[in-house]
């Protein structure tokens, strides 16, 4: 078992023109960050494990089923990071990030590790667009980070195919009546309940109407919604988000089965999905959190953000935006077709004087004749070919070919920068 040398089941190698897409898509978040003046922040791939422990929640299935930890020697434990919250947090509360403008509002493009049956749309290693504004309570940020999303679902032409799905998960202070009301629910039918929800039943009742098992579902035919128990200002605090979106025209659909599958979350809680992914339509999660750096260990912050999974997001480009696929980056300007050994000395000399010039360049490293080089600058899409034969080598010049327009022109090498 110790000599697979292909990559592991549920990752994926980005290369080729799928390459282009990414930094693309990567350019995009940058863009649409400025705009709406989000910072960027990089934290390690990996954490102590109590960090995602206590803010993620050990009940979750993130935590519970689908971390990779990693032992160091002596006690130590860390895991590689399954999401992109916590660590934001971690590195907020350790820098204090808070202290000087707020809300501080902060992005990240990262990869998230989760050890799940690989299948469309869910991979074991796959990466995360998400943002994080923190030290807001006012719905004022919740509705900016929404339309952010919405914005670049539109700016990626992908924004048909997307809902967006609201709720409110309510505070610990109304969650724990209605908790209770949940419970008393399930009173006889625990026994019909998945395993996972046995324990959600105990830990945390209202991820169960998340559930996804047929039984399960059915059990929740007729179950008591938070909506009906959310205390004066989670109920204020929705009606004005709901105000706001309207303002903004940006249409969402109330659903009360949106929990979300982390302990974090308080009042807001929205997914953004598509029927054109299959079982993994959720292409963006996102909520309030104003508990979560607290439990970190840090005072008392609100919060409010999201997770994108960027390969979703991707499948949903290939179905609804397939011209961004098309990329017109993949040319080069120059190629450099040299004959012979001192051509080939010239070649090499202007090949770095034109890439400090900014241009990109290639030459000849396989010895090819003058035919094989003119169909592979072709190939490449080169804009431009500069022939080195013995009269160009002995007269000073390049013939100067213009792929497109097929023109030839001799330029003297002294005026070849201004040329090209
Ligand atoms: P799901 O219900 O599909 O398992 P989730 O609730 O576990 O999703 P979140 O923890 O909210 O997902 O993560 C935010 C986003 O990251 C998801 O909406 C999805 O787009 C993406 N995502 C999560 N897990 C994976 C995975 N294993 N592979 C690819 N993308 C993923
Ligand atoms: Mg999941």
């Amino acid at each position: 078992m110790g000599n697979k040398i292909f990559a592991p089941k549920g990752t994926k190698d980005i290369y080729g023109k799928d390459v282009i897409l990414w930094e693309k898509i990567e350019s995009e978040i940058k863009k649409l960050c400025k705009k709406f003046d989000f910072k960027q922040i990089r934290t390690p791939m990996f954490e102590y494990l109590s960090v995602f422990d206590r803010s993620v929640g050990e009940s979750t299935d993130i935590v519970s089923k689908e971390m990779y930890t990693l032992n160091h020697r002596g006690d130590e434990v860390f895991a590689l990071k399954p999401e992109g919250t916590s660590s934001v947090m971690r590195a907020f509360i350790e820098h204090g990030l808070g202290n000087e403008i707020t809300p501080a509002k902060l992005f990240y493009i990262t990869p998230c590790f989760r050890s799940e049956r690989p299948q469309k749309g869910r991979q074991r290693q796959f990466h995360q667009f998400g943002v994080e504004a923190l030290g807001s309570v006012s719905p004022m940020i919740d509705a900016q980070v929404i339309l952010l999303a919405h914005t670049f679902f539109k700016i990626l032409k992908v924004d048909k195919a997307i809902k967006l799905k609201l709720n409110s998960v309510g505070c610990p202070k109304c969650r724990s009546e209605y908790y209770d009301v949940l419970r008393e629910f399930f009173i006889g039918k625990e026994d019909k309940l998945c395993e996972d929800c046995k324990i959600r039943l105990e830990k945390n009742p209202m991820r169960m109407l998340d559930c996804k098992r047929e039984s399960c579902k059915a059990l929740m035919e007729g179950v008591p919604l938070m909506k009906e128990y959310l205390c004066k200002d989670c109920k204020a605090h929705q009606e004005k988000l709901l105000n706001y979106l309207d303002i903004l025209d940006i249409k969402y659909e109330i659903d009360y089965k949106i929990v979300r599958g982390l302990d974090y979350y308080t009042q807001t809680a929205f997914e953004f999905v598509s029927d054109l992914l299959g079982a993994q339509g959720t292409v963006c999660g996102g909520g309030r959190y104003n508990s979560l750096v607290e439990m970190l260990g840090g005072k008392e912050t609100a919060g409010i953000g999201f997770g994108m999974g960027i390969e979703r997001l991707i499948l949903l480009i290939e179905q609804e935006n397939p011209n961004l696929l098309n990329s017109d980056d993949d040319n080069i300007d120059v190629y450099i077709a040299p004959l012979g050994e001192k051509a080939k000395e010239t070649a090499l000399k202007y090949l770095k004087i034109l890439i400090e010039k900014g241009l990109s360049v290639q030459t000849d490293c396989m010895d090819k004749s003058l035919k094989a080089q003119m169909k592979y600058a072709n190939k490449i899409n080169a804009k431009k070919v500069l022939i080195l034969g013995d009269d160009e080598m002995e007269n000073g010049y390049f013939t100067v070919r213009d792929m497109e327009t097929k023109e030839q022109e001799q330029i003297k090498f002294e005026d070849i920068i201004k040329y090209v």
